[in-house]
């Protein structure tokens, strides 16, 4: 067993963002209430004090932010030459860059996931996606889309909370390089990021219009993507809400992108190097306490190396520090709702009734908060809930193989098809397995690396669509 020692506590300060009481949609360039005047409270998972209260867009908010996104597009927007539109980009990309400090430590507040994760993970990547496509917007007649690709118009995108910076950077960089104007609705547990955004826009004289962010919860989603006056519709989030957009967007002229849920398989054959495959389960899973839809959320590990490789994952697993998102050191954050907490906890203990053996190590949760323990569910079979339902949340599910037939057959059994990971020292089984696995990303001794020019995006009930590279680009272009 490894030593553990204890490190001293080294919190990231809080002082490098400013909370105001109150947050104010963003229509037209400008902050305005909700006309309604609703408000939402978001709050901090890993204490549950209250961060701020949030406008809530209804109907008559939509309708407006939907026209100026019109306006904006046909005046200003679509107009502009590619060149121009990545100035504005390069200009958003650098602010976010100058700013990324306090992005991050604001996230982490808002979401709950650590600092550790926000500082060198979301807020680089977001950068990296503005800049990818700001170096598009000049050039989309060279990406193989025909020699004058045109925008759609006004696009509806809504987004889930456990990437809230980064989905917003996915959905939005895209639309803007090609030309699109949006009206972006963040989930309502996880606004906060959005509406610095929106002060980005304001900061890198966007055009008003361009990019109008409005908060609520699944009710404004619904109507946003139901709106008539928008062109295309862009989704992350659950496969049960991704079924439902489509059949209101069904009939519609409107294109749609869906990015939904998944059950990753990690498989690991009895020659991968077995330490490094130990690094690649945990991240694959209890990175961002598993909150992550393409998380390795099943471990297909061959049976001749199953004792030994969940001996050293056990280890590991017991060196994670679980507690406060903010303090540097910190591995697995909070929970990032009591929903969500709720939701973990119903299906983990599911997967006990049904016979799974559960082991999570010794550690102190605390009080306050959403909290849950890593955890790692063995003696399952394909039958059980938590080898096929997402549970979105740090918990593993161990199945082993015998045969590298076996490890395919297992791994594509589930109706999600987003992402895999296969580990082993042979190049030729590699491929072998790859090739037959149906997923929309495949890793190769390594898993959850993400890159803007990677196109990202799934098979079956995981939705379809690719965002991130040139395929992305298409999702936006007529
Ligand atoms: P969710 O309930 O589907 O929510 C996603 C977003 O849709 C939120 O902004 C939500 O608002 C909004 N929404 C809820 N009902 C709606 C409706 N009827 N019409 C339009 N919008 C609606 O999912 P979640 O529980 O927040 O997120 C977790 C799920 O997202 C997981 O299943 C995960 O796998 C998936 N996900 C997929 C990807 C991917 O790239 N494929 C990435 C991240 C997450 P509220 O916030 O108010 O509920
Ligand atoms: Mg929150």
């Amino acid at each position: 067993m490894a030593e553990i020692f204890e490190y001293a506590p080294a919190p990231e300060s809080r002082s490098v963002v400013t909370l105001r009481d109150t947050y104010d949609l963003f229509i037209d360039g400008a902050f305005t209430p909700a006309e309604d005047g609703t408000q939402l409270t978001t709050v901090n998972p890993a204490d549950e004090t209250e961060l701020a209260r949030v406008a809530v867009a209804g109907p008559v908010d939509i309708d407006r932010a939907v026209a100026a996104a019109r306006r904006a597009h046909e005046n200003v927007w679509g107009p502009m030459s590619g060149l121009e539109r990545g100035k504005y980009l390069f200009r958003i990309a650098r602010i976010i860059q100058e700013r990324s400090r306090e992005l991050a430590v604001l996230e982490s507040m808002d979401n709950g996931k650590p600092i550790k994760e926000t500082r060198d993970v979301d807020l680089p990547l977001v950068a990296a996606h503005f800049f990818y496509h700001a170096g598009w917007a000049d050039k989309l007649a060279h990406a193989g889309l025909g020699p004058d690709p045109r925008p759609l118009g006004v696009a509806a995108q809504v987004i889930p909370w456990n990437f809230p910076l980064l989905m917003l950077a996915w959905k939005i960089a895209p639309a803007l390089a090609t030309g699109n104007t949006v009206v972006l609705k963040p989930a309502e547990t996880t606004p906060l990021t959005a509406l610095v955004f929106a002060e980005i826009c304001q900061e890198a004289d966007l055009p008003a219009g361009v990019v109008n962010i409005l908060p609520g919860a699944g009710e404004t989603g619904r109507k946003l993507v139901e709106h008539p006056g928008t062109d295309k519709v862009a989704f992350t989030g659950s496969t049960e809400v991704g079924r439902q957009i489509a059949r209101a967007v069904a009939g519609t002229p409107k294109r749609l992108t869906l990015e939904l849920g998944g059950k990753g398989a990690n498989i690991v054959y009895d020659d991968a190097a077995i330490d490094q495959a130990v690094e690649g389960i945990v991240s694959g899973i209890f990175f961002n306490q598993g909150h992550v839809c393409c998380a390795g959320s099943r471990l297909l590990v061959q049976e001749s190396i199953a004792e030994e490789l969940l001996a050293r994952l056990k280890t590991r697993v017991t060196q994670l520090r679980v507690g406060d998102p903010l303090d540097k050191n910190t591995d697995l954050g909070a929970i990032n709702s009591a929903a969500q907490l709720e939701r973990i906890r119903e299906l983990t203990d599911s997967g006990e009734s049904e016979g799974a053996e559960r082991w999570s190590p010794a550690c102190d949760l605390p009080e306050n908060g959403y909290w849950f323990a890593p955890t790692v569910l063995t003696g399952i079979s394909q039958a059980h809930r938590v080898a096929r339902e997402e549970i979105f949340g740090p918990v593993l599910s161990v199945l082993t193989f015998r045969t590298p037939e076996e490890a395919v057959t297992k791994a594509n059994n589930t109706p999600y098809g987003l992402s895999a990971g296969v580990w082993t020292e042979k190049g030729s089984r590699m491929l072998w397995t790859a090739e037959r696995l149906r997923a929309g990303v495949v890793w190769s001794n390594t898993f959850n690396k993400f890159d803007p020019t990677s196109p990202f995006g799934g098979y079956k009930e995981s939705g379809y669509g690719r965002e991130g590279g040139r395929h992305g680009l298409e999702a936006y272009l007529g």
